[in-house]
């Protein structure tokens, strides 16, 4: 039985493997137990083709149910049997096996998958959950596999920054087929990176997606001046029993955090915030350095050989340090790759297998007597906090120091040719790096970023040290300028109410109230679905498509297609409710922003932000189902333009009468009671101040509309609405707003 359910797992890989590869033959990945002599005979091991294999699995399928069925029934019949040792013994091996076979087929597609562990589980009914839970994963990647097979998604090309050459087809012992005989033909992209298995699934720790700030995966605190605060030495504790929470880990102590206030600042706080700001450059760093090289190159893939690097390390006194990462498959990306070089050797650290183990490295890390090389370290930082838990204490950057030295162009390869005469090759710079194992070419390409850089750290210093005329001022700029970098925090990016605005501002596109909408929904669709199938948004739903389909809003599913090419594969699958938003788009009225600008110069910025407001108002993109859409958007289809100012200015006028005739009894009214017999349960202080501070900007006689651009816009953030825009929905009961910010969207028309 294991081995059969062994087989049929083997099998999926295969088949997942086939059907995401290209149709033509040359395009066609090896998988790992693929065996020439077979090739092009059989589907996988052991069945000559598709059909084969279906009939195999059912009709296993159809045994096992069979079997099950005549099994003695629960009540007399079975407790009757399990008087006897025999069978009792019989039917534990038999249900472990099985658990073992169910728990392997779960942890191979990255669910839940405690099922063996009887202390874990109390009963019949949460190990009943975990296979639904399975089977909903399982089918939904049959689903996907189904459409890439039909045919959805063939040509698509791993995504390049613009700019960059597609790499090219680079012939290795690694993607050479059938051994050294192959043809040049008969090679596989180096870049298609589709036959690879999600590293994330092998994480231990689960990936947090969730909307929260990013708190620091730091435990133990090294080299610690200042220790490290009790949340975090509790949060381990917490960590060894991941299964106990339903929520992923830094959620659920968001959550508690919320909820008690306390460690607050202690959660976002840099935890080497204070050594770093009390850490002193040692004579050395600020004195003429004599340059040296490294030699022996090592592979690192288990904890035993990384607690030696660490030995290691710790006894330098410098060392060079760079990563490579992988975002496009992956939400908030994935550190894959550390090198590091000390004046001895080389290693490569594989941090896809190593992820949980890398925070051993903090001790040499976080060391102030020994320096740390990176050259252009600024997001190394912030992925060394984001995967790995580390942190750097005393560094040099050569790109700093390249930029001190006036250098005219401050990469590393100007820095490898100008020092060491390398001509280095930034190919591989954009390759998979979660390809295990790692080509010959790719461990080279790495291993080549830091070998050399702590000799070019050398040589910089002599520069630098010259160039200030035998005065250390200018490295100190450098190690000050690296230092600053240490300090920088990694923040996750997160989803709030106006971060469409963000990057449509980017696009300089001039969008009319539904293009505006669609966008709006269409961003808040996209990013909700990455956070939870973990992919990057660009993977989802490429910038460039959001936007055609926002310029275009489609009157048909197939018009959403047709803005996308290649069409990604969650537009595909979701073709249907992404139609729906745009149709939701679709029935807003129609106006330009730059019309309601034009027409009345004086009710610029009211406007603007009470056309926005609307906009966030009716389709809050966090509410991807907006039932008010329809209520509201007839109520304004029924009116015209002129109308809905005539109206919104007469509304205004009412509520200023309204205002300064109960000016005296506001005021009054803050200053005794803080909001008695509210609708509002908590009503904001602030906000009720920028209302008084409102009327007094107007004079209670004219109506003049609010200037918003003079007013301080953060007392909306997370609030009710202001109360002229709460105003004019207040008989649409609409979804809740979370966050009015208006000073960003009005540079929109910038
Ligand atoms: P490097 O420091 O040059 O080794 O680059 C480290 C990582 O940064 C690479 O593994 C890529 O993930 C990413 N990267 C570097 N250059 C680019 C680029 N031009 N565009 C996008 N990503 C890049
Ligand atoms: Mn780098
Ligand atoms: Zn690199």
């Amino acid at each position: 039985m294991v081995k059969k359910l062994a087989t049929l797992s083997g099998c999926y890989t295969y088949n997942y493997e086939m059907d995401s590869s290209n149709s033509s033959k040359q395009n066609n990945n090896p998988s790992p137990n693929d065996d020439p002599a077979d090739e092009g005979n059989e589907f996988c091991p052991g069945f000559k083709d598709v059909d084969a294999f279906v009939k195999y699995g059912l009709g296993t399928v159809v045994a096992a149910t069979k079997s099950s069925a005549s099994l003695p029934q629960v009540g007399d019949e079975y407790d009757f049997y399990r008087s006897f040792p025999g069978f009792q013994e019989f039917c534990e091996t038999q249900g472990d096996t099985m658990l073992h076979c169910m728990s392997q087929i779960m942890k191979y597609h990255g669910c839940r998958a405690q099922m063996r562990d009887r202390n874990k589980l109390t009963g019949l009914e949460e190990r009943y959950d975990l296979v639904v839970d399975a089977n909903d994963v399982i089918l939904e990647k049959v689903g996907i596999l189904l459409d890439d097979t039909a045919g959805v998604n063939r040509s698509q090309q791993p995504v390049m920054p613009a700019g960059f050459q597609p790499p090219k087809i680079v012939v290795s012992s690694w993607n050479r087929k059938g051994g050294d005989s192959g043809s040049s033909s008969e090679t596989f992209r180096l870049l298609h990176a589709k036959n690879i298995t999600r590293p994330q699934l092998k994480f231990r720790e689960k990936v947090d997606n969730s909307n929260t700030p990013f708190v620091p995966k730091i435990f133990i605190k090294p080299n610690a001046m200042k220790s490290l605060p009790s949340y975090f030495t509790n949060k381990q504790i917490r960590k060894e029993r991941p299964e106990d929470l339903d929520v992923p880990a830094a959620l659920a102590d968001f959550i508690h955090q919320q909820r008690t206030q306390e460690h607050v600042e202690d959660m976002f706080a840099h935890p080497y915030q204070y050594e770093l700001d009390h850490l002193v450059f040692s004579e050395n760093q600020l004195s003429k350095p004599e340059p040296q090289v490294s030699t022996k190159c090592s592979f690192i893939d288990n904890v035993e050989d990384l607690v030696a690097v660490n030995e290691k390390l710790t006894k330098t006194t410098e060392f060079a340090v760079d990563l490579e990462h992988h975002s496009y498959r992956s939400f908030l990306g994935i550190t894959c790759l550390m090198q590091i070089s000390t004046r001895e050797e080389d290693f490569i650290i594989d941090t896809l297998d190593l992820r949980s183990e890398m925070y051993i490295l903090n001790e040499a890390f976080t060391d102030p007597n020994i320096v740390k090389v990176f050259h252009g370290a600024d997001s190394d930082i912030e992925w060394l906090q984001k995967d790995l838990g580390l942190y750097i204490v005393n560094m040099f950057d050569t790109h700093q120091a390249s930029r001190v030295l006036n250098l005219g162009r401050h990469s590393l390869d100007h820095l490898l040719k100008q020092f060491c005469n390398v001509d280095s090759d930034k190919r591989y710079q954009l390759a998979d790096w979660r390809i295990r194992p790692l080509p010959e070419e790719m461990l080279h390409y790495a291993r080549a970023d830091t070998h050399y850089l702590l000799y070019v750290y050398d040589r910089l210093r002599v520069d630098l040290w010259e160039m200030g005329n035998g005065q250390p001022a200018l490295l100190q700029t450098v190690w000050q300028k690296s230092k600053d970098i240490s300090l920088k925090k990694y923040m996750k990016p997160l989803f709030t109410e106006n971060s469409y605005m963000d990057l449509l501002r980017k696009q300089k596109k001039a969008f009319n109230t539904q293009q505006l909408a669609a966008f709006r929904l269409l961003y808040g669709w996209r990013d909700k679905l990455a956070r939870q199938e973990d992919e990057s948004t660009g993977y989802v739903l490429p910038n460039h498509m959001m936007i055609k389909i926002s310029e275009v809003l489609p009157k048909e599913p197939q018009g959403i297609i047709a803005c996308c090419n290649p069409v990604p594969p969650l537009v595909r699958q979701q073709v249907n409710e992404l139609h729906l938003l745009v149709q939701q788009a679709r029935e807003m009225p129609l106006l330009k922003v730059r019309d309601i600008i034009q027409r009345n110069s004086g009710l610029q910025m009211g406007s603007v932000s009470l056309f926005l407001s609307f906009v966030n108002h009716i389709c809050p993109a966090s509410v991807l189902s907006c039932d008010i859409f329809e209520q509201i958007s007839n109520r304004w289809k029924l009116q015209s333009i002129e109308q809905q100012h005539k109206e919104l200015e007469a509304k205004k006028k009412e509520k200023e009468d309204a205002k300064a005739a109960a000016a005296s009894v506001t005021k009054k009214r803050e200053r005794v009671a803080s909001g008695t017999g509210e609708s509002n349960p908590k009503p904001n202080k602030k906000l009720m101040k920028a209302a008084d501070k409102q009327e007094e900007c107007i004079p209670p006689a004219v109506f003049k509309p609010f200037d918003y651009s003079q007013s301080d816009f953060k007392v909306f953030a997370g609030t009710q609405p202001h109360a002229l825009v709460h105003n004019l929905f207040k008989n649409a009961k609409g979804p809740k707003s979370n966050a009015y910010s208006y000073h960003n969207k009005s540079k929109i028309l910038s």
